[in-house]
């Protein structure tokens, strides 16, 4: 056998191992982002009972139940302060004001996330268009909807529920 078949070979063993591991990492939720569902395990887990001791009911008609509060009535919209909001559920840094924007729809809106790993999406037919649900990755709680009309250099527009977040000044 020559050389470089022996290369290729093994080029190829190698290749096929990784797209084995991308296949069980995907399998496991650690490449993908998370598919949000009712069988999802989050890290932090709590029933609707401990829910709703911990949170207002708006919250948690946000949070648990994937409300919207209104527009233009909420804490945070016009808010321009230095600082990351964390999740109202369960405490974990999700924004930061670095990336926040005034998109003029009357919600928090952000163009990009700390990182990936804070925020998960699944898609929502209760319009008649498919939209993208946007929530935490620790508790699962509802957050709000991603869009593709955002500013540069991400595109996107996190458009946030006031209530599912709490500011923490920097
Ligand atoms: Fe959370």
């Amino acid at each position: 056998m020559s050389h470089t078949m022996t290369m290729s070979r093994r080029a190829l063993v190698k290749i096929s191992l990784l797209l084995g591991l991308e296949a069980v990492g995907k399998t496991l939720g650690m490449f993908a982002p998370f598919v949000y569902g009712a069988s999802t395990p989050f890290i932090i887990s709590k029933s609707n009972a401990e829910w709703r001791a911990q949170l207002t009911p708006m919250q948690f008609r946000v949070l648990r139940e994937e409300a919207t509060e209104p527009p233009y009535q909420n804490a945070y919209y016009q808010q321009k302060t230095k600082g990351q909001y964390h999740c109202t559920g369960c405490d974990l840094p999700l924004f930061s004001s670095e990336t926040k924007y005034d998109s003029q729809t009357g919600w928090p809106s952000f163009w990009a996330p700390l990182n990936d790993s804070v925020i998960g999406t699944k898609t929502d037919w209760k319009l008649l268009y498919p939209r993208t649900e946007v929530h935490c990755a620790r508790c699962g709680g509802h957050l709000g909807h991603v869009f593709n009309d955002g500013p540069q250099p991400t595109g996107l527009r996190y458009c946030i529920n006031s209530v599912s977040l709490k500011f923490v000044s920097t």
